[in-house]
């Protein structure tokens, strides 16, 4: 690996949000940024030639599930995750808490760790924050997360007060167990929906002193204003000079929020997810491929998008492909999906230096007034 981690704030405009640059031993790439998800060492239905003709800079992979399946030792003696999966580009590695939390059917937490039932076979795991450190530096991750206690929704004060605080003290943990010259350590700030909690969870950690900061526990519940109010206190309390990423959160609408409100990183497996219900973000709001209108559509998805699916098949086709359940759909979907989401971010980036976030915020929205096509229906919960 050549070079480390380091963060350059490029401009900040008040309630704007802000530009800046990344580099890590992968590779630099700007912010606000897009890091679509695969979670086992693959982004669903794509390759990495995909995904870079896509403009993809960064992906999110999951360290709870390389570590059950195929294991770190498999990925290490393969040259590292990147080499294994054939992506030359930078990898940040989430630590599992919230895989542990939402998948496993026994989760005990413990002062030291937490202790869980295998979702794939029930075989018993303990993992502590120096184990996921660990499997972190194992895997080669360029970015790191500390292993946390994420609250679920709802959850009393008390019970938030004590997730917290244990994710600050396996937070101090993990900074111990990180090797001198390993990945950039993100911590993860918790606290519900408390502000009390929010607050002192990103005082300590800012005390504690990481490379970047994460905002976690949100959208599992809550009401959206809930949502983007502890967002909005939580990056008031980072320090500026340090990359803050919004984890598993985005719709488009909430990355343009997210955005303004000063969030640099970004995550979610809703583009994939829903390009297999076949449900594709547009220009002008969700559109659902299913339906009948488009049975001889000869139109593209969306006239305003250049991805290789819009440049080369009508809607027509796509939905016999989905309705016949070709594996090509997915492909064709999912490089449609996450083409919007890497062109969105682009305009974003634009907008942002050219000073002009609000009229580019007023004509996203504007643009999508009675746009959506029955996604919720057909996309199920949205769980990112
Ligand atoms: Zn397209």
């Amino acid at each position: 690996m050549k070079g480390g981690f380091s963060f350059q704030l490029l401009k900040e405009t008040e309630g704007n949000g802000r530009l800046g640059s990344i580099s890590t031993p992968h590779g630099s790439f700007s912010t606000p940024v897009f890091m679509p998800v695969g979670s086992q060492g693959s982004v669903k239905a794509l390759a990495p030639a995909d995904l870079k003709e896509i403009g993809t800079e960064i992906l999110l992979c999951n360290a709870y599930h390389l570590y059950l399946r195929p294991g770190t030792e498999v990925v290490r003696e393969a040259g590292g995750l990147g080499r294994f999966m054939g992506w030359d580009g930078p990898i940040l590695t989430d630590s599992g808490g919230f895989q542990i939390l939402s998948l496993c059917t026994l989760r005990e937490v413990e002062p030291d760790g937490v202790r869980f039932r295998s979702h794939l076979d029930g075989s018993l795991h303990f993992l502590t924050p120096e184990k996921v450190i660990r499997i972190q530096e194992e895997l080669g991750a360029d970015i790191m997360m500390v292993l946390d206690d994420p609250a679920p929704y709802p959850i009393s004060y008390k019970e938030a007060k004590v997730a917290a605080e244990l994710t600050t003290n396996w937070a101090k943990r993990a900074k111990e167990a990180k090797s001198e010259d390993g990945a950039a350590l993100f911590g993860i700030v918790q606290g519900g929906v408390y502000s009390e909690l929010r607050r002192q969870s990103a005082h300590e950690l800012t005390e504690i002193g990481f490379d970047g900061y994460a905002i976690g526990g949100l959208s599992v519940g809550e009401q959206k204003e809930s949502t983007f109010e502890m967002v909005e206190l939580t990056v008031s309390m980072l320090p500026k000079d340090s990359p803050r990423y919004l984890m598993g959160m985005g719709t488009p609408e909430d990355i343009l929020k997210g955005v303004r409100m000063g969030v640099d990183m970004f995550d979610c497996v809703l583009p994939t997810r829903f390009a297999r219900t076949g449900v594709l973000f547009t220009s002008f709001g969700k559109l659902n491929i299913k339906n009948a209108r488009y049975i001889k559509d000869k139109g593209p998805l969306d006239p305003q998008c250049g991805c290789y699916t819009c440049r080369h098949f009508s809607r027509a086709y796509l939905r016999h492909l989905f309705l016949s359940r070709e594996l090509l759909a997915y492909r064709l979907n999912a490089i449609h999906n996450l083409f919007y989401y890497q062109s969105l971010m682009k305009d974003i980036r634009r907008a942002l230096s050219e000073d002009r976030m609000d009229q580019f915020s007023h004509e996203f929205f504007s643009q999508r007034v009675g746009g959506d096509e029955d996604s919720q229906q057909e996309g199920g919960e949205i769980l990112c």
